[in-house]
């Protein structure tokens, strides 16, 4: 072996040696806190991404809600895929009972559970024409009267759409919130409670997506990039959790 190669070797040995010494201190350090103090976490997710967005593509109220049913059990990539002509076609309440189910179902066959999501999208649209006009309604009772619309969807439109200061618990606000210690409860309605108590409404509702977004792209539900998280050091379960 050459000495340069040597020498690169013993460089790596030495640089592998340091992070993992990084890591254990940086574990270390988040075994010893219950949880993450709020302010300085949030402090850090609005340096991070100061004014975060919601990842599905709509143009109207009524497709972002249209979207948010669409997007249970699967990605809003795909959502976006399969809608985002439609969308700026101008998909509205009377284009989707136009469409009818066969024809939603065309537009939304490759998304998890298509054939029940294409007959809630025209119940959606035949109940919004008969009851508000065709508008999406402000009113949380209201919304979750709408066929396939539960808690979770409710909370992101009234979020989204009228700036409430909600928390919709889906499983990565639910994976996240967890290992950074903020609940322990078993259901997502648990955990709502658990963490509407804790944080502050001036933070909601950017700190639904804030927790959305590091678990789609960093606090994955298997190997998360813990050495990649700008909440590392303050995270209790940094670099403890393998899958
Ligand atoms: S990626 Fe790691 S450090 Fe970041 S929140 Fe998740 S478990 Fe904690």
């Amino acid at each position: 072996m050459s000495v340069s190669r040597v020498s690169a070797k013993s460089s790596a040995t030495l640089r592998s040696k340091s992070q993992s010494k990084a890591k254990s201190k940086v574990a270390a350090a988040g075994k010893k806190r219950a949880k993450v103090p709020l302010d300085e976490m949030f402090a850090r997710f609005a340096e991070h991404n100061p004014n975060p967005r919601c990842e599905l593509y709509y143009t109207t109220d009524f497709q972002l809600l249209l979207s948010v049913m669409l997007s249970a059990q699967t990605t809003d990539k795909s959502v976006n895929a399969a809608v985002t002509a439609a969308y700026d076609a101008g998909l509205d309440p009377k284009g989707v009972i136009k469409l009818g189910a066969e024809g939603m179902l065309k537009l939304i066959r490759r998304i998890g559970l298509a054939p029940t999501k294409a007959k809630r999208a025209v119940a959606i649209a035949q109940q919004l024409l008969e009851k508000y006009d065709g508008k999406v309604p402000s009113q949380r009772e209201a919304l979750e009267a709408l066929p396939g619309v539960g808690r979770k969807t409710a909370n992101v439109v009234l979020a989204e759409i009228f700036g409430e200061p909600t928390l919709a618990v889906d499983t990565h606000v639910f994976r996240v919130t967890q290992r950074l210690g903020l609940h322990n409860e078993k259901t997502p309605d648990a955990c709502e409670q658990r963490l509407m108590a804790q944080i502050d409404k001036k933070y909601l509702p950017r700190a639904h997506h804030w927790f959305i977004l590091l678990g789609r792209y960093t606090c994955k539900a298997i190997k998360p990039l813990c050495d990649q998280c700008f909440l590392a050091d303050v995270c209790p379960s940094a670099f403890t959790v393998s899958k």
